[in-house]
């Protein structure tokens, strides 16, 4: 087939024993299901796995597949040459003229000699290269610690050149390491907690608790965007909304008010449990991180863990506001995450809520609220909505 090819080089996955292909299998799959409709042809070599994509696809979008595809630390456009040092030669003029090479800027050749019949050594191989590198850009200068630019030459069964290595995501191919859901709110943090388990090989799906019309159409937009945008580092998510707005106004007619909120998260746990066993799922993923608010203090959040036989999963835990933010800006959804329109926590919560509750407590009034048929009416009505791997809501006309 003919094609672009492109270099992939993964990372952690290289370090997986025994499990290594089923790791590298999974990732190949991700690839190729997130560059569809086009085809694309995935083989593996020593540590490398080589794309050969469908010429119809753009660079652009090739390249937003590879960077947010967890497993892949780094790839790069690659070109084919025989295995002759005239042939190298010409196709690596040929490429520095497509590059961003430019004169008064620095280089180094990097050569990879891993065919050790090849008759030159990679001295001798980086020599020339250099030299065509000269004869085009006679202003440019070597410097092989910390250069602008880089021409590799990798020479294994096959020759490849590339002179730009963009980074990927690193950690491990999503669909590895089980299923979980993601309790998906409209703020900043829940939609990092996601892309981080998914990049530990998480498969995700999203709950989001909607109040309407406490909480706007807005805010469930809101959460959608986000959906759609943490969709790629996740290969796609099933949103399921769950309308809550009854056991909102159950817990908050009917429990003391400065328990509202931790009411309403047990409430949240034993749905999302709910939702997970139907749906293959073995793990509630949260965006709590250690006092930041109230309600996730070590006392609030060993009550809503008992709330569930589920691992309770909370990957920023140990972080900042600042750390977090720097992430969400990173992936994408900050601007989407800062938008004004609240969600339903907010407009429920007490002005003083407990922070140190007893969870034996806090379990009895729970028990006293009798949640089970709001829950389960709740989940009744859930809708699912689904994105794709590239994003896109998957409609019924799309189908
Ligand atoms: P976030 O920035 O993710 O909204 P937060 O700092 O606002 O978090 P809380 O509102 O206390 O904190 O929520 C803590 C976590 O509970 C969220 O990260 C999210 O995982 C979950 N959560 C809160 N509200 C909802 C909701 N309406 N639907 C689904 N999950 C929710
Ligand atoms: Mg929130």
């Amino acid at each position: 087939m003919e094609g672009k090819l492109y270099l992939i080089k993964e990372g952690e996955i290289s370090l997986k024993g025994g499990n290594r292909n089923l790791f590298e299998k999974q990732l190949r799959h991700n690839i190729k299901n997130k560059l569809r409709p086009f085809h694309s042809d995935i083989t593996k070599q020593k540590g490398r796995l080589y794309a050969l994509i469908d010429e119809k696809a753009d660079d652009e979008m090739i390249i937003k597949v590879l960077s947010t595809t967890p497993g892949i630390t780094g790839f790069a456009r690659a070109y084919q040459a025989e295995k002759n040092i005239d042939a190298i030669k010409d196709k690596a003029k040929e490429i520095l003229k497509l590059s961003d090479f430019r004169n008064g800027e620095s280089f180094r050749v990097t050569v990879k000699r891993e065919d050790k019949s090849f008759p030159l050594s990679s001295h001798d191989v980086s020599c020339i290269l250099a030299d065509a590198v000269f004869s085009l850009f006679p202003d440019m200068t070597v410097d092989l610690k910390h250069p602008e630019h880089t021409l590799t030459c990798e020479i294994r069964n096959d020759v490849y050149l590339y002179t730009s290595e963009e980074k990927g995501e690193g950690g491990l191919p999503y669909a590895t390491a089980g299923k979980g859901v993601l309790l998906l709110s409209g703020g900043i943090d829940s939609p990092v907690a996601g892309y981080m388990m998914a990049k530990r090989g998480m498969k995700l799906d999203a709950i989001y608790f909607h109040a309407y019309p406490y909480t706007s159409e807005m805010a469930l937009e809101k959460v959608k965007t986000l959906a759609a945008i943490i969709a790629p580092y996740l290969g796609g998510l099933r949103l399921f909304v769950v309308p809550f707005t009854e056991g909102q106004i159950h817990i908050r007619d009917n429990g003391y008010e400065e328990e509202a909120t931790l009411m309403f998260r047990a409430s949240m746990m034993q749905t999302a449990e709910r939702i997970a066993k139907a749906n293959g799922a073995s793990a509630i993923v949260t965006g709590e991180a250690l006092s930041q608010v109230a309600s996730q203090t070590l006392d609030a959040m060993n009550f809503t863990d008992s709330m569930t036989d589920l691992i309770v999963l909370r990957p920023l835990v140990g972080m900042d506001k600042e750390e977090i933010t720097e992430r969400a800006i990173r992936i994408g959804s900050y601007e989407t995450s800062i938008l004004p329109y609240e969600d339903c926590c907010v407009v429920f919560s007490p002005k003083h809520p407990v922070t140190r509750p007893v969870k034996e407590v806090a379990r009895r009034h729970f028990d006293a609220l009798d949640m089970n048929p709001i829950i389960e009416e709740a989940v009744r009505n859930t809708k699912v909505y689904s994105f794709d791997p590239m994003g896109k809501e998957i409609t019924d006309e799309a189908d």
